[in-house]
């Protein structure tokens, strides 16, 4: 799926369609993007198994990663892209804070650089303000980073966190609501507007919030979602310029934050361009082609993805210490 889409960006890019879109299109991709990023879990995940030949230079990069269950020692570091990178020094979430909780705790996602720590205490105190109860985690960051066996094309750095439109709720959730509950669709089934049923204002008032936090980079939502959020934003606008339209995130929002000063090895993305993205600049998220995609004529292969030897140099230390 990556190839096709890469070059129907190219095409696109070329022709001045969607600069905004490749913009953001390099740290994902639509096949990763379109997977249901919360199935449920489960409350008795096994270890995966060792790996016959560890060292051999065609292992995917992800099998080793997903293999490290302990951050790498060292002080906090992101190192390469937010989609191509590792990192250092990570912490973990602790699963129940006063304003978050964390789901899916079998998949062990729950890892960040301490920016990303720092900003989750941050905006869940801010989210209250808005009157949203508290946020409920999704993915982060495996303990070293990297790539990862499902899900996701970035969340490599300890920069990036999926957190769910629905809010806490007012207990301390058990480990196996943790793993079952669902996420809440928040895109009716035309995929051009939200569903009403669901869908309230305070969910603009959350995004903003977290959008006007100065660590954040971009935030990516539906388009769907995106669209909303123009009309329900009255005259302070700027903030929009950070909520960028993508596939899926129907019902999480994906925060990625700036490269933290002191990781000189974190590749940033260029800033987002100039304007709130309203109106005409989320046309093509609308056209056919993008809500009703024909299947590929022959179905992709698996996606084996990067080896150790594609990723920054310095990740090769990261995965292989003790
Ligand atoms: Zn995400």
């Amino acid at each position: 799926m990556l190839a096709p889409v890469r070059s129907l960006v190219v095409v696109l890019l070329l022709a001045g369609v969607v600069p905004a879109l490749a913009q953001d299109a390099d740290t994902q991709n639509r096949a990763a993007s379109t997977i249901d990023t919360t199935p449920p879990g489960t409350l008795n995940p096994q270890p995966l198994p060792p790996l016959a030949n560890p060292d051999a230079p065609n292992v995917p990069a992800k099998e080793l990663f997903a293999r490290k269950l302990t951050p790498a020692p060292g002080p906090a570091s992101a190192i390469g892209g937010y989609a191509k990178g590792c990192m250092a020094g990570a912490v973990a979430l602790p699963i129940s804070g006063t304003t978050w909780q964390v789901m899916r705790l079998s998949r062990n996602r729950n890892w960040g650089n301490p920016v990303l720590i720092d900003f989750i205490e941050r905006f869940g105190a801010n989210a209250k303000k808005v009157g949203w109860n508290g946020l409920l985690i999704g993915d982060m960051a495996q303990p070293r980073g990297g790539p990862m066996l499902t899900g996701h094309a970035s969340h490599q750095l300890g920069l990036d966190v999926d957190i769910w439109f629905s809010p806490m709720p007012d207990h301390v959730l058990t480990a196996e609501e943790r793993e079952m509950e669902g996420a809440v669709n928040m895109v009716a089934p035309s995929g051009l507007e939200v569903d009403h049923s669901v869908w309230t204002p305070v969910r603009t008032a959350l995004v903003k919030a977290a959008a006007e936090d100065p660590e954040v980079a971009r935030i990516f939502v539906n388009a769907a979602i995106k669209k909303e959020m123009c009309s329900e934003a009255g005259p302070d606008r700027a903030w929009l310029a950070k909520v960028r339209p993508w596939w899926g995130h129907a019902e999480h929002f994906h925060v990625r934050l700036n490269c933290p000063p002191d990781s000189p090895k974190c590749e940033s993305q260029p800033p987002v361009p100039p304007g709130d993205g309203c109106g005409h600049a989320l046309d093509y998220w609308f056209t056919a082609g993008v809500l009703h995609p024909k299947p590929p004529e022959k179905p992709p292969g698996p996606r084996t993805g990067p080896t150790l030897a594609a990723l920054p140099a310095a990740c090769r230390q990261v995965v292989k210490a003790p």
